[in-house]
């Protein structure tokens, strides 16, 4: 028997209804904050991740599913959203259009990760990307889009928790005061974050490796230029005048390399350790770096499996599936005929009808109509077949009515409107 690969999952057709769920309150934010939806290849040309996504990531460097394909050419399967987008800004000249440019995806994205609860090697994510603004007043409105989605989901529970990483002339500072405490504490690093040191130290604040958080290092808060110290100044009031809790954390420091300036994620502290939903930030040099024009840029990229798993841990996943309106079922293969023109008559009318493509016996048909939760049932042999009169029944309250076919038809779309 073949398996799924590790680390991936089937959605299957029990719980699609889910997903379409949390897609249409993508699309119902979406179209509240004018985001326009852009799709982009599922891979792309290895380079650009190299590029876009940085040399000393733990995406770049393990987490890759590259491969050569049959013209010889190095593709790689997207591990993340932005960098995708960015080229495709750049390559069709969006940005030359009306500015803020807002877009929006829903994209599978695969890393080599361990597989665990919240963590999978294709997962998916809701994502955004403003570009063309350099202001608080975006940056928060980044967080807003997040914050709205939440609201529209229920989700109230979970914090945003903001950071700056500075930019190139306050954090080399930075840098250095984080490699000279280190140092100091190297035999305390983990195997990785030993590396990591060697290679940038900003990722040792994000290890998950419980000796390397136990230790104290400094605070890029203390080491911001005044550019960057005034803006988080700014996002924080713009945040308090909105009355958005908010949390500074000075271990945000995200996963990718073009992050510049303020970065932020939402906590959801009850799904276990993979508790991160939603990380996102400013990157205004991922453009220029991938040899567009420099243009200033904020997204934000939600993990959807974790989504569905704060929406469950809070009882916030209750929601119900449609089934079908109406269920005919025929007592012989003369009646089936019958039964399939008043579906397909009620189906052209907007109505969910279902009747039996199995030549099953009544008895089972009954059983198939209860276990798919139908609401009514009608049965249909050559008696009602020649008078044309149909008897309904409500399959919860067990009451029945009798209507000809017009009567059917109408009784059924009124009720589907
Ligand atoms: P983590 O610190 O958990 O590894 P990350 O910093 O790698 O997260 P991002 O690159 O910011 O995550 O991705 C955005 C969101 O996508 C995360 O907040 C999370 O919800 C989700 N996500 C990331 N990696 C995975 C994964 N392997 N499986 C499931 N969801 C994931
Ligand atoms: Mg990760």
């Amino acid at each position: 028997m073949y398996t799924v690969p590790k680390g991936t999952k089937d959605v299957l057709p029990s719980e699609s209804y889910k997903w379409h769920y949390i897609e249409d309150a993508v699309r119902y934010t979406a179209e509240l904050f004018s985001l326009k939806e852009i799709r982009t290849p599922v891979f792309e040309h290895t380079e650009l991740f190299l590029r876009g996504v940085g040399g000393t990531t733990d995406i770049v460097n393990k987490e890759m599913y590259t491969f050569e394909d049959k013209g010889g050419r190095s593709i790689t399967l997207k591990p993340e959203g932005t960098a995708g987008v960015a080229r495709s800004v750049i390559e069709n000249s969006l940005a030359s259009g009306a500015l803020p440019l807002k877009m929006y995806y829903i994209s599978p994205i695969f890393r080599y990760e361990k597989p665990q609860a919240g963590r999978l090697r294709e997962h998916h994510q809701f994502g955004v990307e403003i570009y063309g603004a350099d202001t608080a007043e975006c940056d928060v409105e980044a967080m807003l889009i997040v914050k709205t989605f939440f609201d529209k989901l229920g989700l109230r529970n979970i914090c945003v928790n903001i950071n700056s990483i500075g930019c190139e002339h306050c954090r080399p500072n930075y840098n250095k005061a984080l490699t000279d405490y280190y140092k100091k504490h190297e035999d305390a690093l983990c195997g990785d974050c030993k590396d990591r040191l060697q290679r940038n130290p900003l990722r040792l604040l994000d290890c998950k490796n419980e000796r390397c958080l136990a230790l104290n290092p400094p605070k890029i808060t203390d080491y911001l230029c005044e550019s960057c110290g005034n803006r988080f100044l700014e996002v924080r009031a713009l945040l308090e005048e909105l009355a958005i809790p908010y949390e500074v954390n000075t271990k945000i420091v995200r996963g990718l390399d073009y992050y510049t300036g303020i970065v932020f994620e939402f906590i959801n502290k009850n799904i276990g350790a993979q508790n991160t939903v939603c990380g996102g930030g400013r990157y205004n040099k991922l453009s220029k770096e991938l040899g567009g024009a420099e243009i200033p840029a904020i997204g934000f990229g939600m993990g959807i499996e974790r989504l569905i798993l704060t929406l469950e841990s809070e009882g916030l996943l209750e929601v119900t599936e449609k089934t079908p309106a109406v269920y005919f079922a025929p007592l012989d293969k003369e009646c089936a005929k019958k039964c399939m023109s008043i579906t397909n008559e009620l189906r052209s009318r907007g109505v969910r009808a279902e009747t039996d493509i199995m030549g099953r016996s009544l008895k089972s048909q009954m059983k198939y109509a209860d276990k798919t939760a139908c609401e009514f049932v009608v049965v249909i042999g050559s008696g009602e077949k020649e008078t044309a009169r149909y008897v309904i029944k409500n399959m919860s309250t067990h009451e029945a009515f009798e209507a000809t076919e017009e009567e059917l038809y109408v009784f059924f779309s009124q009720k589907s409107k």
